[in-house]
């Protein structure tokens, strides 16, 4: 075999991005006027660099998943190593120690008492694990509890049981009429806790579980809601005998301050699902974890008790060796150092943007800062500053990709002060010019 593939493109007299243009169809993306797409080449840290060897810093984390930094190079090493052993195996009879010492390393760590791990590919099919454990849990018990609970603006993923349990939104719109029944509440606060415990405990007969994301609905636009309110829904949820799923795809890993979100809990979920920073943004990997009262239910003489659920890649050896070195990092002191220097450098950053005319609202949670834009009531205005603002900020070499008028920063964990400083001055500066 040579060094570069012995297939070569047979357009390759065009520049990649005019390659890619004819051949692919992105995520999240109106192909019709997308904007021409980056040819990223290489990532080191918090860059990616591209063709023309412009460095971008990736204050999003690539959609969340980069805890890190890019081209980590002791997860790099594991990996190359692990590729060399054993690249995959058929995990239905069969077992490995990446998944196996993944699991026994993971469940410890895990907010409340966490017994068994369920391997899938990502975000969404976590989602789908958690919600098929517990509807199952009460049909295998006979009894008939099918509602599920979930909140409004809640992001689960984009599969179909993901979207049913996520806000109906411009995502879900084409699909709305085949998406499955759900009970959607507010978030909590002060005022309605006390109207939402009610109506959970209205919900108990036929609820058989509630999902959400702890703390902070990410794609919602990073909305976020205060650890104790949680805590008294899922003890209303607990008195109801309705199970509980956190959705911490994207809290998890140290993202909120703590290694997980839940962790600001007293009253812990009993399922939790897991992904993005997961393999520090390796590969992709999912996992679904559950208590031993949910696992027990599915022992039964009976086939029909079983979870019939798998992927062809579950517990990719790879992807289990992946998430060990990122734990490595993670649970490594300076990690979390990192965590805490950022968010105090966050807190300094809103102080001083806060009283902004243009800025409508700020929101503060661990490494996450939203800053919502000040629209009036122009609704047009508000989709031409979405793109003014992505444009403006990749100009000056930085990924930020708001969600409408929400600017918001979910940076690698290793982002040094220096460039989270250029970040927020050149929020400052869009917050004059734009
Ligand atoms: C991203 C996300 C998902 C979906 O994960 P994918 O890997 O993109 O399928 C689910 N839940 C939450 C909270 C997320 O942020």
């Amino acid at each position: 075999m040579s060094d570069t593939f012995n297939t070569p493109a047979p357009t390759s007299n065009l520049n990649l991005t005019e390659r890619d243009q004819k051949v692919i169809w992105h995520p999240y993306t109106q192909m019709k006027n997308a904007l021409p797409h980056i040819p990223i080449v290489r990532g080191e840290g918090v860059y990616v660099f591209d063709e023309k060897g412009k460095k971008y810093i990736d204050a999003v984390s690539s959609w969340w998943v980069n805890i890190h930094g890019h081209s980590h190079p002791y997860i790099a090493k594991k990996v190359a190593e692990q590729l060399n052993v054993l690249e995959h195996v058929i995990f239905a009879g069969f077992t490995h120690e990446p998944a196996v010492l993944l699991a026994e390393r993971l469940l410890p760590i895990l907010p409340g008492q966490q017994d068994k791990v369920f391997y899938t590919d990502n975000g969404s099919t976590a989602v789908e694990v958690a919600l098929k454990m517990c509807l199952q849990y009460w049909n295998n018990k006979g009894i008939p509890k099918t509602k599920i609970l979930a909140f409004k603006n809640a992001y689960h993923g984009d599969t179909f049981g993901a979207m049913s349990v996520s806000g109906r939104s411009i995502f879900t719109d084409a699909f709305n009429g085949l998406l499955f029944d759900v009970e959607f509440i507010d978030l909590p606060n002060e005022d309605n806790i006390a109207n939402l415990k009610s109506q959970i405990a209205n919900l108990k007969s036929k609820t058989a579980c509630f999902i959400f994301e702890p703390l902070i609905l990410g794609s919602g636009g990073m909305l976020m809601y205060e650890a104790k309110y949680l805590d008294e829904l899922i003890f209303a949820c607990n008195e109801a005998e309705i199970l509980t799923i956190a959705d911490e795809v994207m809290t998890g890993f140290g993202r909120t301050g703590t290694y997980f979100a839940c962790e600001k809990l007293t009253n812990k979920p009993d399922i939790f699902c897991l992904s993005k920073g997961l393999t520090g943004g390796t590969m992709p990997l999912g996992i679904t974890t559950c208590s031993n009262k949910i696992f027990e239910a599915f022992l039964s003489e009976d086939k029909l008790k079983t979870l019939y659920h798998g992927h062809s890649f579950t517990a990719n050896p790879i992807a289990c060796v992946a998430s060990l070195a990122s734990l490595d990092i993670l649970l490594d002191s300076k990690t979390l150092q990192n965590i805490k220097r950022i968010e105090n450098k966050h807190a300094v950053f809103l102080e001083e943007i806060k009283s902004h005319t243009k800025v409508k609202a700020v929101r503060h949670t661990g490494t996450i800062i939203a800053i919502e834009w000040e629209t009036g009531n122009e609704t047009s205005y508000l989709s031409s500053l979405r793109n003014l603002l992505y444009a403006y900020f990749l100009d000056k070499g930085i990924i930020l990709r708001p969600l409408g008028n929400i600017i918001y920063i979910l940076p690698p964990y290793v982002i040094s002060d220096e460039d989270l400083d250029y970040v927020y001055s050149a929020i400052k500066s869009a917050l004059e010019e734009i």
